[in-house]
């Protein structure tokens, strides 16, 4: 018995379709477009249902991540920030993550600097100072004024990345209530009249 039908996964449309057999367990595979399941005979409705959501986000996500490492190497993005450090710290391993709701992380135990994928798309320089902010945490862990003073000498944008991921976050949460009158007019807004954000000292 087979059934076919779509769902949206985070803005991704799939085609599923369903086979039930004599399996244990619900399986996934996702091909192009088209997600792949089988289910056992007997399983509920609902649960395949959760099910099919919850694997259709998985597959979904892996091949976004894959797609995103594969368009920028971390790695040498991560080395690059590093050299910029008076001692630069040896990062073993860097990637872009779909996971995090956070636009960065470090893990001491592996050396591994993770970069939230959406910075991908932003200005570099504000992708470079997360990467930075990451990078200084091979010397510090805690955000001590030692920290921020490394910090800001390896990066001077970071004051400046910081009230631009502030502001995207604000934005990204803005967004589903604004008035859609607004959102046009905020698509056309031109920062021609602003020039040059003060420095920060
Ligand atoms: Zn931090």
């Amino acid at each position: 018995m087979q059934e076919t039908r779509t769902v949206t996964i985070d803005g991704v449309t799939l085609t599923v379709i369903i086979e039930r057999k004599a399996v244990k367990n619900i399986n996934a595979r996702l091909r192009d477009e088209t997600l792949m399941v089988s289910a056992p005979q007997r399983v509920a409705q609902a649960t395949l249902d959760q099910a099919i959501t919850e694997l259709a986000r998985r597959l979904v996500h892996r091949v976004h991540k894959r797609r995103v490492n594969d368009e920028e190497d971390a790695i040498t993005l991560v080395r690059r920030v590093a050299a910029r450090f008076p001692q630069p710290p040896a990062i073993e391993r860097a990637e872009f993550t779909l996971a995090e709701a956070r636009w960065g992380s470090y893990s001491a135990a592996t050396r591994t600097v993770r970069l939230n994928a959406v910075l991908l798309r932003m200005p570099r320089w504000v992708l470079e100072a997360v990467a930075a902010h990451e990078v200084a945490h091979a010397i510090h862990l805690d955000h001590s004024p030692s920290f921020w003073r490394l910090l800001r000498r390896a990066c001077p944008d970071t004051d400046r990345a910081q009230a631009f991921l502030a502001a995207v976050s604000w934005f990204a949460r803005a967004w589903t209530t604004l008035p859609p009158v607004e959102r046009a007019l905020l698509a056309g807004v031109s920062d021609d009249d602003l020039g040059e954000p003060p420095s920060l000292t």
